[in-house]
Formats: C-alpha cells, structure tokens, sequence
C-alpha cells in the first residue's frame, strides 16, 4: 500500500523531534549534530533566539497578505539586498525552484524587449541542478531525474562545468545567457575558480549574453562571503541571481536578483506569486540578514572553516582508504569518498553526526555558520572515527 507521504524519498527511518542550534534531537533518543543543515538551509542553526523572536512577533502581527498591497518587510529586505549585492531589484519566492523560474523568464523577457526574441537558450553545466521544475530539470539535464518526465522543456544547452572552450563554442545566434552555480552543490561540492567566473563575465560580453548565477546553495554566508560570486572581488558579477535555501534559514523564502536594465520588461502582470514574499518570510529573512551582515560575522565564518577544513584535510591524509579528497568553500565541504559515499553517511550517522550525500561520490559536510570552534572540532572528531572504521572496513575487504 502506498505510504500516505508519497514515496520519492528514500528515508532515514529517523524522526527528527527538535532542534536546538547545531543539534538535532531523534526519536531514538539520541542527539546528532546536524551537518546537513537541512541542505544548506538552516543556515543560523535551529532555533536562534533571534530568528524565533523575529517570526513570534511577526506571527502575531500579521501572517499573510496579498502582494496587491505594500508589505514593508519586503520593501526592506529588497532594499538590503540591493544595497549589499549586483542587483537593483528583487523578486520574492517561496523555494529555490521558483527563483531559477524567475530568473529563466526575466533573461527570456530581456531579449525579447530587446529585439531579439530569438535569443532564449541558456548554456548550463554538467552536474548542475537547478530544481525539480520541468524547465530547471531541463536546465540540469540529469538523465536520473528526467527519466519518464519527458518530454523536456525545449531552450537548454550544456557544456564541461569548468571549460571555457566548450563553453564558446555552444554559443549560437539563439543563445540568451549562461546559467551556473558558482559552487556546485547536488553535484559534488566542485567549485568554480574564480578565474572560470570572471572568464564567463568575459564571455557574456563579448557575445550580448546574460550571467546567471544559481546562488541557491552557496549563498547566504555559506562560502564565508554573502554571495560566493563575491570571491572574485566585483569582476565576475551577474545579470541574473537566484537565491534561496540559507536566506530563511528555514523558512521557506526565495528571491531573483537582477539590475535595473535587466528587469525593464518585468512590468505589471508578466510574474505574480500567491505565498512570495510573505510577512512571515520576509520576518525570518530579515532577520537572517540581521545576524549575516551583522560586522564580524563572515568573517567570523571564514576563519572557522578555515581550522575546520585543515581537520578534514589532516583526516583525509590520515585515512586515504576513506577519503581521498577534501573540497569546497567556507562551510561548503564535500569529502570524496572512496568506498560509497553512503556507507560514510550511514558510518557518520553511527557516530552522531548528520551530512547529506551529493555527486561524485561525495559526502557534503554544512554545518550551521553559526558551529562554534568546539562544535566544528567534536564534528571532525566524529568524522575521523567513521573514516577510521570505513578504513579499516576497506583494509578487511
Ligand atoms: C536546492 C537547490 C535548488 C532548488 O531549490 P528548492 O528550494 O528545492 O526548489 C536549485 N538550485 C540549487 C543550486 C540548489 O541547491
């Protein structure tokens, strides 16, 4: 009999209780230490005193209410994101799937204002993932999660994640823009340089294309910067920018990022939302920006990851039957595994600590951005015990 939550994970048979800063609390009645995040959402941990103080007032003074009318905290956090990112205007979504579609439609509108209608494919990259919609399967093109939904929504070309000749030569008369993650996160945690990004900067205007990041993952502090784009030091900004997960730190909140010149075609009626940009969301993303921007704070990131990250590359060295790679930015780790990447889940499980498989046989390892040093330190010591064991499990086979 089907299961009246339908099917389409494959589950932990763990009930997650409650949660309380990097902790999270099983019906086994046992405490994990929650480097999933939630995929990179939880981005200030569970419970923050701020965020929950942030969304009891707001849910006592208004939940919901029609994007017919003003709504001030999306005024604000618009203004805050313009004022600290590329973009001059903001569109507010409940997911990063809706985001990508935001920003999809906003380069296919550009060119059409602009006289060229023609002009609507986009170039992705291998190993991306862009959501679960029918274009942004398309956009990722991965056979795993097109398969039986086909046929797929037409305007989508891919190339080699990080090559610049593949990238020039999939350039046609049609081509509207390049769409990547800056750091790959379903994919395998790869990053693109920052000479890649500012290449595709180039490219884009050289040949009249839109950029188009997907920030949906690595963004929001994840890499130690607002916006891992940032990396490259204002040489490799986007025309388009979707962003999502880290923003509501579990509220579900998205947002398309893009300039003045951009969005010109976005007038009354060409996009709507029902739940978009809410009271509530916009209360709980606000006050993830309190705390993101607050001084100190990035920094505060890139300097933990820092000492988190040689752990990890101490342990790999220590334990290459286990790991042999260790990669990514800031609180944005993948460790490549070299027996399933799953057993190393299922092994880091057993010790207490909770992380998400993703491509490439990688195991992604988010801690909250707000994991203290100690934390950072009992999760690693954890790790190591699970390489030792995967290690040894290897040696034995
Ligand atoms: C998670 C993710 C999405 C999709 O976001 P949803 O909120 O699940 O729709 C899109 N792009 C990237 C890079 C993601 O990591």
């Amino acid at each position: 009999m089907i299961p009246a939550v339908m099917p389409t994970y494959a589950r932990v048979d763990l009930a997650i209780e409650r949660g309380e800063g990097c902790w999270l609390f099983g019906g086994d009645g046992r405490r994990y230490l929650d480097f999933t995040s939630g995929i990179a959402v939880t981005a200030l941990g569970h419970c923050h005193p701020h965020l929950v103080k942030a969304l009891q007032d707001q849910a006592a003074t208004l939940w919901h209410c029609s994007n017919l009318f003003r709504i001030p905290g999306q005024e604000k956090l618009a203004q805050r994101l313009v004022d600290n990112t590329f973009a001059d205007t903001v569109f507010f979504t409940n997911s990063g799937v809706e985001a990508m579609e935001c920003s999809i439609k906003v380069v296919r509108k550009y060119h059409d204002d602009t006289g060229n209608p023609g002009r609507f494919r986009i170039i992705t990259c291998g190993g991306a993932f862009h959501g679960r919609s029918l274009a942004t399967l398309a956009a990722g093109r991965q056979e795993k999660y097109l398969k039986g939904f086909e046929p797929m929504v037409e305007g989508f070309d891919q190339v080699s994640f990080g090559n610049l000749n593949e990238m020039r030569a999939a350039i046609s008369d049609d081509t509207a823009a390049i769409l990547v993650e800056p750091v790959q996160g379903e994919g395998g945690i790869r990053v693109g340089s920052v000479d890649y990004l500012k290449a595709l900067r180039q490219i884009c205007d050289e040949f009249g294309l839109l950029l188009m990041y997907d920030e949906v993952q690595c963004g929001v502090g994840r890499t130690g910067k607002l916006f891992a784009h940032e990396w490259a030091d204002g040489a490799a900004k986007p025309d388009v920018m979707a962003i999502a997960k880290g923003i509501g730190s579990g509220f579900p909140v998205g947002a398309c990022l893009t300039t003045e010149k951009v969005a010109k075609g976005m007038t009354y009626g060409t996009h709507g939302t029902t739940f978009g940009g809410n009271p509530l969301a916009m209360a709980a993303a606000n006050a993830v920006l309190d705390v993101v921007l607050a001084p100190g704070f990035l920094e505060g990131v890139q300097a933990r990851s820092k000492v988190f990250r040689q752990r990890l590359e101490a342990i790999a060295k220590k334990h290459p039957k286990a790991i042999d790679e260790v990669r990514g930015s800031g609180l944005l780790l993948g460790i490549r595994c070299v027996q399933p990447n799953g057993q190393m889940v299922d092994a880091l499980r057993a010790e207490g600590l909770l992380a998400v498989g993703a491509g490439d046989n990688v195991v992604r390892i988010l801690p909250p951005l707000t994991a203290s040093p100690e934390e950072l330190e009992q999760g690693a010591q954890m790790i190591e015990r699970a390489a030792a064991k995967q290690a040894a499990s290897a040696g034995s086979a």
